[in-house]
């Protein structure tokens, strides 16, 4: 079903927003509930608890039962959202998990499984402040993104189509927002929506502040979802809503004044919203790996960007099988220097763990390993080039082991401890990588971006 504007909007009430006297407002969405209620067994594999209540289960109603509290300030003086100076300098690493719980479909791969998965993981492998103290930060309280927020990378006409497809949403349940299919709404899907892009928006404020007062600040990890790396300027796509990364491209730019943004889409697809939302600007550096042949089938070695922006979008499609060599040497002879000649003001990334080698969407060789080593350069890249500034959005990743075991070891990266890829993955599941097919797409994207 295509998205259709409807004449009765539900109020903001309804979307979970009470209105208080003043400029005050609270948003509830309750997020503590569901850690209880989802578990990692022995074998490190997620499972759903029994009693979960049916309605969660579903997704519906989510917003009148489950809750974490946000309260926004009127902006004037010190912003409450951002960690204080003494706590954020300790920092190696901070983090904002926002799950959408109830923008869910039952046994499709972009669940509301997936962030509780690895927040499970991440305290299963005491990765979290309460193991870490001051290491690790959780920003607990953030902002949803506003409708100009969303605006700066979507037109006013999706949004406020979304927004009013709510009503449909929650009578019939779940709608299909996207013409080709993939991509669902439930009744909660538009605040829940505002609410991830909050988090980066959040996360890159918080990231800048640090950056401020040392050489060496935390890096920023979105744990969010619906995704974003396919919704077009538009509308939605790919399971995907709003572009969370290009709206935080965009947000970092009018709020920090950090002109200069590269873009890293390490996702097994091709990010063919963020690649359009920017194809023109030349400020906003977008660089994708992917799958050659995969979803959505764009994202060719010749689109290169348009007009003042040519030369600062750059595609390269990995053939299948490409695998943790592969991925080095890009990011040894692709990303790095390709970033190092932009000299970016912050580094932002598309997080997707679907390359793995056990994602079941995609058939690239990517390991944990894979992952930890692309956290460990691209922060160090960070260091490099723009004051350490720089912060992950989670993508795709639909095996809920090998996502939320990456994720940990990303983690560990930017912590700067030792992998435990190796506990984790299987050398004998892999086979031998194409690499003279990796090596001549190298060389092409070398020849056509003189690197
Ligand atoms: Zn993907």
């Amino acid at each position: 079903m295509q998205l259709q504007a409807f004449p009765c909007s539900p109020s903001s009430a309804d979307q979970g927003i009470v209105h208080v006297p003043g400029n005050m407002f609270l948003v509830r969405h309750h997020l503590y509930k569901w850690k209880s209620h989802f578990r990692i067994d022995a074998d490190g594999k997620f499972v759903e608890d029994q009693f979960f209540p049916k309605n969660l289960r579903s997704g519906r109603r989510f917003l009148r039962s489950i809750g974490a509290s946000i309260t926004c300030s009127n902006g004037i003086g010190k912003d409450p959202y951002i960690p204080s100076n003494e706590k954020i300098s300790d920092a190696r690493l901070i983090y904002a998990v926002a799950p959408a719980m109830g923008h869910n479909q039952e046994s499709h791969p972009e669940s509301h499984f997936r962030v509780p998965a690895i927040v499970n993981a991440l305290e299963k492998m005491e990765m979290t402040p309460k193991f870490r103290g001051s290491e690790i930060i959780e920003l607990q309280s953030f902002k949803p993104a506003s409708v100009d927020d969303i605006a700066s990378v979507h037109a006013r006409a999706y949004v406020s189509g979304l927004e009013k497809a709510m009503d449909q949403a929650s009578q019939q349940g779940i709608i299909f927002i996207d013409g080709s299919g993939p991509t669902y709404a439930t009744a909660t899907t538009f605040h829940e929506s505002l609410v991830a892009a909050g988090a980066g928006i959040a996360l890159v404020d918080s990231v800048v502040a640090a950056s401020k007062n040392c050489l060496d600040p935390p890096v920023g990890f979105a744990l969010i979802r619906p995704p974003g790396h396919h919704a077009i300027p538009l509308g939605p796509m790919g399971f995907c809503v709003f572009g969370n990364v290009a709206i935080a491209a965009r947000y970092a730019q009018r709020a920090h004044g950090l002109k200069r943004v590269f873009i890293i889409d390490f996702d097994v697809h091709h990010g063919n919203g963020t690649n359009d939302a920017f194809y023109d600007d030349p400020d906003i550096f977008f660089l994708s790996t992917h799958q050659d042949g995969s979803y959505p089938g764009t994202g060719k070695v010749d689109e290169v960007g348009r007009g003042d922006g040519e030369g600062t979008t750059l595609n390269l499609p990995l053939p299948g099988g490409s695998g943790d060599i592969a991925m080095t040497t890009v990011f040894d002879e692709i990303i790095a220097p390709c970033a190092q000649r932009f000299k970016p003001d912050i580094i932002l990334v598309s997080a997707g763990y679907d390359g793995h080698v056990l994602d079941p969407l995609a058939s690239l060789q990517f390991t944990t390993g894979t992952y930890y080593m692309l956290a460990s350069k691209i922060k160090l890249l960070a260091k490099d080039l723009c004051g350490g500034r720089c912060v992950f959005f989670l993508e795709g990743g639909y095996n809920l082991k090998s996502l939320s075991y990456s994720v940990a070891d990303s983690f560990r990266a930017f912590l700067g401890e030792q992998s435990l890829a190796s506990e984790f993955d299987n050398p004998a599941i892999l086979y031998e990588e194409p690499s003279t097919k990796v090596k001549q797409a190298i060389q092409r994207v070398k020849h056509i971006h003189s690197l």
